[in-house]
């Protein structure tokens, strides 16, 4: 993949018009490589293996919320960043899901290319999977360079998504109590 990768950056920064022998140029193909290497790693790995041993019991059915979960992916339209953050909440159904492992289910999912849609559902459910949870409650914020920088060029307009299920779907009480909860 790496090299594949290389030939293409040079390919792009050759049909931009650039000199990709130019010295600041030079190593960019395979510095932009490494680095979409990296953006994309999502790709290789699974729910399983990223939340392996950290399903712990409960007898606790109250509502967990983790926020702010920073959060950076790439538009699958346009292969531009799009950066924003998540909440996530739940109610357990007798197990619980270690604190980090929320982060890295966002980022497994972020890490490939995406629609902020799909992104959201994919995380919710990931959630219910992993801990068989009786509701859950997913949020995401985001900001698109696609829109910032190219296009309509809106700088403050935000996007924000929502996936709720089980209970969250069907209890208003328990869908009010995570929004008032991530409130600021
Ligand atoms: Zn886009």
């Amino acid at each position: 993949m790496h090299d594949e990768l290389k030939t293409s950056y040079r390919s792009i920064i050759e049909a931009v018009g650039e000199d990709p022998n130019r010295e600041g140029l030079l190593d960019t193909p395979k510095r932009a490589a490494k680095a979409m290497e990296y953006l994309t790693k999502g790709y290789r790995q699974t729910l399983e293996e990223i939340t392996n041993n950290a399903v712990f019991s409960t007898d606790a059915d109250d509502m967990v919320v983790i926020q702010d979960i920073e959060l950076y992916s790439m538009c699958e339209h346009h292969l531009l960043p799009f950066v924003g953050r998540c909440h996530i909440a739940y109610i357990p159904n007798g197990k619980v899901l270690g604190l980090s492992k929320f982060a890295r289910i966002v980022d497994m999912y972020a890490r490939r290319f995406q629609i902020q849609e799909q992104l959201t559902h994919q995380i919710a459910k990931a959630v219910e999977e992993v801990i068989g949870a009786k509701g859950v409650g997913v949020i995401v914020e985001a900001k698109h360079m696609c829109m910032m920088m190219r296009g309509v060029e809106k700088q403050n307009s935000q996007m924000r998504t929502s996936v709720m299920l089980g209970s969250f779907r069907n209890d208003s009480k328990t869908r009010n109590e995570f929004l008032m909860l991530i409130k600021r």
